[in-house]
C-alpha cells in the first residue's frame, strides 16, 4: 500500500482524478479520518474501564460529492475495485470492504438523518488488520464527508456513534466506541482519555514533539490465530469474576486484595488484577500527562506490558522479543498494544530514535526467523474532518 504521508500531493492528485473518472464532475471536497493507537489501558473498555488512545497522521481519506441519481458509487484506491448500490437496497450484513463505507450511509439514516446519492472515492495509508484501526478511519472519514455535503448538525461524539452503529449493524464487527471515538474526536498533540461507562471522552495534552519525544509504532506482523476465542474466555472470566464479586463491572473494584481474596480461581484472580491495574495505570497515565510530565508514561507502559505477558497472558513471543528489544535499544518505556496475539507494540522514544530501535527490532526478527516488522513513528495527530 503506497503512503499518503511520503507522496501526499501525488495520492490526492490521483484520488481527485479517479474521483473526475468516476463521478464526471469535479469532488466538492476531500474529508479524512485518522487511524489510532492507544497508549494505555488494554482489555478495559469491555470491564467499563478507561482508555487513552491517539489519532496517527496515518489516515483514511475520501473524495466525496453528491450525484444526480439515487446511487451510492463507491471506489477504493488501493483494491482498484468499484462497488455501487441503489440507496434503497441497502442493507446490513452486505460483506467486504464496502460495508465500511455503506455501513455509515445506513447508519445515518437509520438515525434519523437525510441524506442522498454519493460518489465516494477512498484512500487510506493506515495498515489493513494491524490494529490501527483503519475500518473507524474509513468510517470517520466517511460520517465527516456526509455531514458536510448534507448540512446534517451532528456532535463529534454522536458522529463516533453512528461510525460504529456503521461497524456493529452493518459490517456486523462487535467493536467498542473506542476506535471511531479515537478518529473523531482527538486532536492534534492531545490524547483521549475515554470512559467507557459514560462515554465521555476528555482531551489531555500529550505534546510529544515539543518535549523531545516520539511514539515508534511497529507491527509484528504475527498472524493472529485463536483471537477471537481467546477474547471471549478473557471477556467471560471478567463477567464471571465480576459476578462473584455482586459488583457491575471490574472497573467497580476499589480494593484489590479484597477483590483477590474473594475468588477461587488462580487464573480469574490474574485476569482481574490485570484489569484493575490497568485501569489504574491508565488513569494515572492520564494525570502524568495532565501535569506535563511525558516522561513519566514510560514506566505505565513498561508495567502494562508485563501486565499483559503475565496477568491477561495475552502476549506472543514476537511481541515480547520487539518489546525487550526496543527497551535495550533505548525506547524509554514499551508495550504491546491491541487485543493481544500479535499486531503492533508501542515505544516512547526520545525524537529521531525511533527508527534506529525499530531496526534493532528487525535484526532480532530476523535472527529468530521471525517474518520481518514494519514501522513508523507517530506523534499524536488531527481526528475527523474536511481536508480540502
Ligand atoms: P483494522 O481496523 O484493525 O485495520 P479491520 O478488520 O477492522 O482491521 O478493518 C480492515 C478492513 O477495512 C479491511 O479488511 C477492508 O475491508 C477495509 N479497508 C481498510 N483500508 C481499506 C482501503 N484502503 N480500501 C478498501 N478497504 C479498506
Ligand atoms: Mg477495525
Amino acid at each position: 500500500m503506497q503512503s499518503l504521508s511520503t507522496g501526499t500531493q501525488q495520492r490526492l492528485d490521483a484520488l481527485r482524478a479517479t474521483y473526475l473518472e468516476i463521478a464526471g464532475r469535479e469532488a466538492t471536497g476531500l474529508w479524512f479520518g485518522p487511524g489510532r493507537v492507544n497508549l494505555i489501558g488494554e482489555h478495559t473498555d469491555y470491564n467499563d474501564g478507561f482508555v487513552l488512545p491517539f489519532a496517527l497522521e496515518k489516515r483514511a481519506v475520501v473524495a466525496a460529492g453528491r450525484r444526480d441519481d439515487a446511487l451510492l458509487v463507491m471506489y477504493s484506491l488501493e483494491l482498484e475495485e468499484r462497488v455501487e448500490v441503489a440507496l434503497s437496497a441497502l442493507e446490513p450484513g452486505t460483506g467486504g470492504w464496502s460495508g465500511y463505507l455503506a455501513g455509515v450511509i445506513w447508519a445515518l439514516e437509520a438515525s434519523g438523518h437525510e441524506v442522498g446519492a454519493t460518489t465516494l472515492v477512498l484512500t487510506s495509508d493506515v495498515p489493513l488488520g494491524a490494529g490501527l484501526s483503519s475500518s473507524a478511519a474509513i468510517e470517520c472519514a466517511v460520517v465527516a464527508a456526509m455531514c458536510d455535503l448534507y448540512e446534517l448538525d451532528i456532535e463529534p461524539m454522536d458522529r463516533a456513534k453512528v461510525a460504529r452503529m456503521a461497524e456493529n449493524a452493518y459490517v456486523g464487527a462487535p467493536t467498542g466506541l473506542l476506535d471511531q471515538a479515537a478518529s473523531t474526536l482527538c486532536q492534534k498533540d492531545f490524547g483521549l482519555f475515554l470512559d467507557c461507562r459514560s462515554l465521555e471522552g476528555v482531551h489531555v495534552p500529550l505534546p510529544m514533539a515539543e518535549q523531545g519525544f516520539e511514539m515508534l509504532v511497529l507491527d509484528t506482523k504475527t498472524p493472529h490465530s485463536h483471537v477471537d476465542g481467546e477474547y471471549g474466555q478473557r471477556r467471560a472470566s471478567c463477567e464471571q469474576a465480576a459476578a462473584i464479586l455482586g459488583i457491575p463491572a471490574l472497573r467497580d473494584v476499589t480494593d484489590l486484595d479484597d477483590a483477590l481474596a474473594k475468588l477461587d480461581d488462580e487464573v480469574m484472580r490474574k485476569r482481574v488484577r490485570h484489569v484493575v491495574t490497568e485501569n489504574s495505570r491508565t488513569l494515572e497515565a492520564y494525570e502524568v500527562a495532565r501535569e506535563g510530565r511525558l516522561a513519566d508514561l514510560a514506566p505505565l507502559l513498561d508495567a502494562s506490558h508485563a501486565s499483559m505477558r503475565d496477568d491477561y497472558e495475552i502476549t506472543v513471543d514476537t511481541v515480547d522479543l520487539a518489546v525487550d528489544t526496543a527497551k535495550a535499544a533505548g525506547a524509554l518505556g514499551a508495550r504491546m498494544t491491541g487485543g493481544g496475539f500479535g499486531g503492533c507494540i508501542i515505544a516512547l522514544c526520545h525524537t529521531g530514535e525511533g527508527d534506529l530501535i525499530a531496526q534493532e527490532i528487525a535484526a532480532a526478527f530476523a535472527a529468530a526467523g521471525h517474518h520481518p516488522p514494519e514501522w513508523f513513528t507517530a506523534t499524536p495527530s488531527e481526528g475527523a474532518g474536511r481536508l480540502a
